[in-house]
């Protein structure tokens, strides 16, 4: 592979020229050549980082093997701590987002209302967006699935002769295996998202559906730009890794034949759509070339564009605790002399609105405060979890691809409701996730052994005497009984803890003695 950093080496071409002042006193020389600012200021690495966890092997359609994935970040401990704290943090920052907005639970509500009504009327508001956005110029595709979305791409590509596409960020595509696609036509995808780069750089996919190398440490970052750029391994520091992929992307995009952007709400009164990044690149990859695509999933669609204010207010402060963010860009037509295609995208979305317990999962606007929030998702890395969405919204999306694949995802969930608690447009996530439990175990998708387990749970838990006697007994075989009886492959909750020493009263004898069975 050729060495953009390297053809980009000419000082003189440095797209921020402030960073090789000639007369600056603070300039750190090395070799008589001027270090950039921040290669002078990184500090050294640690002499053997920490390797990055790779997240859950896929094998067929066999189920992912989550906890197996999960087990493998969870003993990368700087891995592990880094995410948890991160995390945490945006979730802090979305709580005090919050608490200014005195009318939070007001737009939530609103948010949730007008998606529900949008979808039980889909059907018009789709057809409504087509007919303004063909008056405003656009030309409007449907696709019925991920295959039928690449073909139409492809083509759109092959009648202008195009053989690079920049892109924005877009979990859709990713859902369609778009650049896999594009790869096996030929066609150049160069992603424009700083934090999607690093992923495409390093063959992986995202791992949060807003900040998708967020698994990654600074070290990690360093090795793949090595590997792929041409930077200096040793040197992980944040601005001078992010100025090199700057520095070897920006050629990309600037002679890049077409640009793709995915969408955050398409209007369907105007037939315009709105696009809402951080880093101002799906103007980027909608401005620069003269041919803009734009994939956008059907559920996307939002009747007026009065109703774009409650959720532009809500998405930022949901998922980076910031009041919006810095770009939402508004597109209504080609540019002059150029042309702009949607592909409104179903890809089984249709169908998961005629099931009567997920059908809401189609509100979500992929803000990512329930990965966030999530216990498990915070110590396990989304990459864990085998597929396009992770976390908590994924436990209730990926079964509806594929139910015997994502088969064991809704079971990696506490159930503790915080997920729900902090979704934007109120999707009863957690309930959900415990409904797509009793559906996999009625289509027979989970593990006969588990499902005895459940069974045998189920009856004991329901007679309040024969509990009782099994407790009792459980507490007497405990404190005599070997180790290895305990601790074996049979029992995976034992793999990472210690079974708890009983406690001498149970709580149902200290009622009896203590209260007399009465409240
Ligand atoms: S389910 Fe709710 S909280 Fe989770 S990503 Fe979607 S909108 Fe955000």
């Amino acid at each position: 592979m050729s060495n953009p950093i390297g053809q980009a080496g000419d000082r003189h071409a440095m797209l921020h020229p402030e960073l090789h002042a000639e007369h600056d006193s603070d300039a750190i020389i090395r070799n008589g050549q001027r270090l950039d600012h921040a290669e002078g200021a990184s500090r050294p690495l640690h002499s053997r980082p920490e390797k990055q966890p790779r997240g859950a092997k896929i094998h067929g359609r066999r189920p992912v093997d989550q906890a197996e994935a999960a087990a493998r970040f969870i003993a990368a401990p700087e891995h592990e701590k880094m995410h948890d704290e991160r995390l945490w943090d945006l979730r802090q920052k979305r709580d005090r987002e919050m608490h200014g907005i005195p009318e939070w639970e007001e737009l939530r509500s609103l948010a949730s209302a007008i998606k529900e009504h949008t979808l039980t009327r889909l059907d018009e508001y789709l057809e409504e967006f087509e007919s303004n956005a063909r008056s405003n110029g656009i030309t409007v595709h449907w696709a019925r699935d991920a295959a039928e979305h690449n073909r139409i791409v492809h083509g759109i590509l092959n009648g202008h002769g195009a053989k690079s596409l920049i892109k924005s960020k877009s979990m859709l595509t990713e859902e369609c295996g778009f650049r896999a696609y594009m790869a096996s036509v030929g066609i150049e995808v160069i992603e424009t998202d700083l934090g999607e780069r690093i992923q495409q750089l390093d063959n992986e996919d995202p791992s949060h559906v807003v900040v998708p190398a967020v698994h990654k440490l600074r070290t990690d970052v360093a090795e793949v730009f090595s590997g792929t750029l041409g930077t200096d391994p040793g040197n992980s520091d944040v601005h001078y890794l992010a100025e090199a992929q700057r520095q070897a992307t920006r050629p990309l995009i600037l002679a890049a034949d077409a640009g793709m952007t995915g969408c955050n709400f398409a209007v369907a009164e105007t037939g315009t759509f709105v696009v809402c990044t951080n880093e101002g690149n799906a103007d980027l990859s909608a401005n620069v070339p003269r041919l803009h695509i734009a994939s956008i999933g059907i559920e996307k669609i939002i009747p007026r564009l009065e109703h774009l204010g409650v959720f532009v207010r809500l998405l930022s402060r949901s998922a980076l605790g910031s009041p919006m963010t810095q770009y939402a860009s508004h597109f209504r037509g080609p540019r002059a002399g150029g042309e702009m295609h949607v592909v409104l995208v179903d890809n089984g979305r249709s169908e998961r609105l005629g099931l009567e317990q997920f059908w809401t999962s189609l509100k979500c606007i992929r803000c990512g405060a329930c990965m966030n929030t999530c216990p498990v998702y915070r110590r396990s890395g989304g990459l864990s979890y085998g597929a396009t969405y992770s976390g908590p919204i994924g436990l209730i999306i990926d079964p509806t691809f594929n139910a015997r694949k994502y088969s064991n995802l809704p079971f990696a969930s506490s159930l503790n409701g915080s997920c729900s608690n902090v979704c934007p447009v109120k999707i009863n996530i957690h309930e959900q996730i415990y409904a797509w439990r009793r559906e996999l175990v009625k289509r027979h998708e989970v593990p006969l052994v588990k499902k005895a387990a459940m069974k045998a749970a189920g009856e004991l838990l329901s007679r309040p005497a024969a509990y009782r006697a099994a407790i009792a007994a459980a507490d007497a075989a405990l404190a005599h009984l070997p180790r290895f009886v305990i601790y074996n492959g049979l029992n995976a909750w034992g793999k990472h803890r210690e079974v708890p020493h009983p406690p001498e009263q149970t709580f149902h004898s200290w009622y009896q003695a203590n209260r007399g069975g009465k409240s």
